[in-house]
């Protein structure tokens, strides 16, 4: 049975393991997916355990601490300076990064398309995959964060990525206007705190379509507010699960169809909404 796991800290109650079981089941590939909550300091100490593993998941806060651990990296993770998923190649541990795929088939999925005017809420990890998924799609960005100056870094260095890029910068609760997509990557909205939406709402009432990466709640006040002119949505659960679907593509060679993620959305919904 192959063996992986997810590390991370904390990890509190993910629900990876769960995905990762159900999509070993769709597979038919036999597979075990633990948690692995590493605290701080102790990565570089828990490398032995990892290299006895077939692959295993990163997550915050090691996705970048874990580069000069591995014996190399796929062209996506060194695009994004970020590994999500590792895998072991004859005795090698490579490194991989999945959350675009998860980030843009939940997108395809809703129907939203990747153009026009984006709004981008947050500069932290997954703003900046969204940020250059935004600017590799030819869309023009503005990056909105609690105050200006906390996009500064998180821009210069879209910008030395791409260089022609249209790319503004703008202070989230000043925002107005009207924006084709809004993309949200802060934890405004997640539970407990779920009656925010990261922007004013008549921002978000004039978007034309929202994707929001929380996962819980799976409707956010965000994409409720969206919804109320018939705007296109998507969530984070989408995203999350099919970046786990990747991970076991690149682990096992399994495919995942559509339908495939689907069902687990499902389930996975039903469990999230009667936990909370
Ligand atoms: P992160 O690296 O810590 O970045 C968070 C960003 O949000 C920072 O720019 C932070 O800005 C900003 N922020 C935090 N609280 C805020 C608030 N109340 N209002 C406005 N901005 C706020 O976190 P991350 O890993 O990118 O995760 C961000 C969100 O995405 C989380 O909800 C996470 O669960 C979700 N996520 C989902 C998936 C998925 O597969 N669906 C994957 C990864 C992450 P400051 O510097 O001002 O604090």
């Amino acid at each position: 049975m192959g063996k992986y796991c997810l590390i991370g800290h904390p990890l509190g109650h993910s629900v990876s393991p769960m995905i990762h079981s159900r999509l070993f089941a769709i597979s038919g590939k036999s597979g075990e997916y633990t948690l692995k909550d590493i605290p701080t300091g102790g990565l570089a100490g828990a490398m032995d355990e990892l290299r006895g593993l077939d692959g295993f998941n990163v997550t915050i806060p090691y996705k970048q601490d874990i580069i000069p651990l591995l014996d190399g990296l796929d062209d996506r993770a060194r695009f994004y300076h970020a590994v999500n998923t590792v895998r072991r190649c004859g005795g090698k541990l490579l490194g991989s990064n999945t959350d675009a795929d998860g980030f843009l088939h939940a997108l395809e999925d809703a129907g939203i398309e990747l153009k026009g005017s984006v709004l981008l809420c947050g500069a932290g990890g997954v703003a900046a995959m969204m940020a250059a998924e935004t600017l590799r799609h030819g869309c023009t960005l503005t990056v909105a964060t609690r105050t200006v100056g906390k996009a500064m870094n998180f821009i210069s260095s879209l910008k030395r990525a791409f260089p022609d890029a249209d790319v503004k910068s703008a202070a989230l609760p000043y925002l107005s206007g009207h924006y084709d997509l809004i993309l949200n990557g802060t934890p405004a909205g997640m539970y407990p705190d779920i009656n925010i939406s990261p922007v004013p709402s008549a921002v978000a009432r004039k978007a034309g379509a929202v994707f929001d990466a929380i996962y819980n709640p799976i409707e956010t006040e965000l994409i409720k507010l969206a919804k109320e002119n018939g705007a296109k949505t998507a969530c984070g659960l989408r995203m999350l699960v099919w970046q786990a679907a990747a991970a076991q593509e690149l682990w096992t060679g399994a495919h995942f169809t559509a339908e495939n993620i689907d069902g687990i959305c499902s389930e996975m919904e039903d469990f999230i909404t009667g936990r909370f």
